[in-house]
């Protein structure tokens, strides 16, 4: 059996209880006042068909094979892997982030260390799993000491983001930061001016929030952010309704 130590099983409690918070946050938005009933977002976006899976699946491993030792700015030089991408088309959400840190870098995966657990956190709290949704960053290769990408990094990297997230066809974006936000929307307004309403990137909606590592430095921020995933249920839930009523 594994042994825990205090530290351990006083981190794991801490943890459960975050995510239990936000689960929590996630019921209460959704109305239901009986939480063991659960969230229920009911299916939200229709899965492609298995042709639609194939395809995507290639498509974006071929525009990943097209990144394989890329050299087009200066981040190649520092990077262990590339991080292109990773999830499902299924629930029809994309995340953005800015660029991977030292886990993401060292592992190949976006969202992978910290700020990646506050995500997947904010993931449950939608009613989705990890692997439901899409997951990538506006560069994909680690920027040096996590510093911010700079203009140029981003104008190299960004036509393959845009391929992808136009691939995957999704029913909204949800741009994660400043960087994200800002590269999309091709603005330098700040994010506390780009939150709160549904922007079209050409002709997907899109919705701004902030980064979950800024989070972890200002969880004062977090009520602010879950006003953002609600907005984020809400689509998602009118894009279902607007479904089932054309049916
Ligand atoms: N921060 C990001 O913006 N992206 C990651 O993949 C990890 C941390």
């Amino acid at each position: 059996m594994k042994k825990l130590s205090y530290k351990n099983s006083a981190d794991e409690l801490a943890d459960n209880l975050e995510k239990l918070r936000w689960v929590l946050w996630s019921y209460r938005a959704a109305g239901i006042k009986d939480w063991r009933r659960g969230v229920h977002i009911s299916e939200p976006v229709q899965a492609p068909g298995t042709a639609g899976i194939m395809d995507l699946t290639e498509k974006l491993s071929s525009m990943e094979n097209e990144l394989t030792d890329c050299r087009r700015c200066r981040l190649h030089s520092g990077r262990a892997n590339l991080v292109f991408g990773e999830g499902s088309a299924k629930s029809g959400l994309v995340f953005v982030g800015e660029g991977p840190g030292f886990d993401e870098d060292r592992q190949g995966r976006p969202f992978v260390g910290r700020a990646g657990k506050l995500l997947d956190k904010m993931i449950l709290a939608i009613g989705f799993q990890r692997e439901d949704v899409y997951i990538c960053n506006v560069v994909k290769c680690r920027p040096p000491e996590n510093r911010a990408p700079q203009p140029d990094e981003t104008a190299a990297c960004s036509p393959f983001l845009f391929r992808q997230i136009e691939a995957l066809n999704p029913k909204l974006i949800c741009a994660l930061g400043l960087s994200a936000a800002q590269a999309l929307l091709g603005t330098d307004r700040p994010i506390s001016q780009l939150r709160g309403k549904i922007h079209l990137w050409r002709g997907f909606p899109l919705i701004c929030t902030y980064h979950p590592a800024y989070l972890l430095r200002s969880p004062s921020q977090k009520a602010a952010a879950w006003q953002d995933l609600k907005e984020v249920i809400k689509h998602l839930q009118a894009v279902a309704c607007r479904r089932n009523f054309l049916k």
